[in-house]
């Protein structure tokens, strides 16, 4: 994970860790690199902008010059930083009524997978997850997860056979869960290639019947700019409560990560490190400041 970027901002701070009398031009070359490895590693460019003012600001309002370990200094300051810029502390998933999670994003993202992920860690939890097969435009998903539930021991709800209509497929599911008698459901929406139009029609069809407590993004970290692009436009149509990354396994450069809550403004509440149904994490900003930086 993020290899790419933990080497490159290695390299910027060994120089700064090495050198024995820093001076501000040292500071001034560190900041140069760590742009660079910002912006090598698909960072967005004005959150790459804003973090190296930022880290140059406190640096010198903290007089690190005068300090007993400069370079030291600097990294603990871009530390927390970092963690600023991936939103401070862990935000909860919102679990209060009606219990809905909608899941939305484009095919491939990891949405069928990451819906079966999330059902498992709410067990884990001890709650009672209900999955939702709602993607009428690929019918492999609702296989995949009718045969996901059946391995976690979780109730599924699959549409209406020959059912197209994904406003109709709702209401069934809607029906459906009330016949279940609580629980927590997640309904795992159709996705497509792209953002388009009518996607954005049916999901806020399908979110006004559902009322969700929760709208989470599923985005490919991997995808880089587009993952924060493709953020953007769902957010601007069915505003989202939070995002997922998957696939942070097979990142090695981490920009969509860095620049997706300061772009969007909507928290990144999980990450999927893994294909497997285990591998969901709370997102922790702290943890992965620490990861980023070795
Ligand atoms: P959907 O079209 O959005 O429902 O996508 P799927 O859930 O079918 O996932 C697409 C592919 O991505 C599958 O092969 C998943 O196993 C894989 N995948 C999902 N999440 C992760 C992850 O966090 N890491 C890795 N390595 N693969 C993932």
């Amino acid at each position: 994970m993020f290899s790419l970027l933990q080497e490159k901002l290695e390299d910027a701070f060994r120089k700064l860790r090495g050198t024995a009398k820093i001076s501000e031009s040292n500071i001034a070359d560190a900041m140069k690199d760590i742009r660079m490895a910002l912006l090598e590693a698909d960072v967005d460019f004005t959150v790459t902008k804003d973090l190296i003012k930022a880290v140059t600001e406190t640096a010198q309002g903290e007089d690190v010059l005068r300090t007993v370990n400069p370079g030291q200094m600097i990294v603990k300051i871009f530390h927390d930083e970092l963690v600023k810029l991936l939103g401070g502390g862990a935000t909860e998933l919102d679990l209060s009524p009606p219990q809905r999670i909608l899941m939305v994003g484009l095919n491939g993202a990891g949405k069928t997978t990451t819906s079966a992920k999330l059902a498992s860690w709410l067990k884990k939890q001890g709650k009672r997850p209900l999955l939702i097969a709602l993607d009428l435009y690929r019918p492999a998903a609702i296989t995949q997860l009718q045969v996901l539930g059946q391995q976690l021991g979780v109730p599924v709800c699959v549409p209406p056979a020959g059912e197209t209509d994904p406003v109709k497929a709702t209401r069934a599911a809607l029906k459906w869960l009330d016949e279940q008698g609580g629980g927590v459901a997640i309904f795992d929406t159709a996705g497509r290639q792209e953002v388009d139009d009518e996607l954005l029609t049916q999901l806020k069809q399908v979110r006004d019947l559902v009322q969700p407590s929760e709208t989470l993004l599923v985005a490919d970290a991997a995808t880089g700019q587009q993952a924060v692009a493709v953020a953007s436009k769902f957010n601007e149509t069915v505003t989202l409560s939070g995002l997922v990354m998957t696939k942070l396994d097979g990142d090695a450069r981490g920009g969509a990560l860095l620049s997706m809550r300061q772009v969007t403004g909507c928290p990144v509440k999980f990450i999927g490190v893994g294909e497997k149904v285990e591998q969901l994490e709370v997102f922790h900003p702290d943890r992965m400041a620490q990861r980023i930086l070795g």
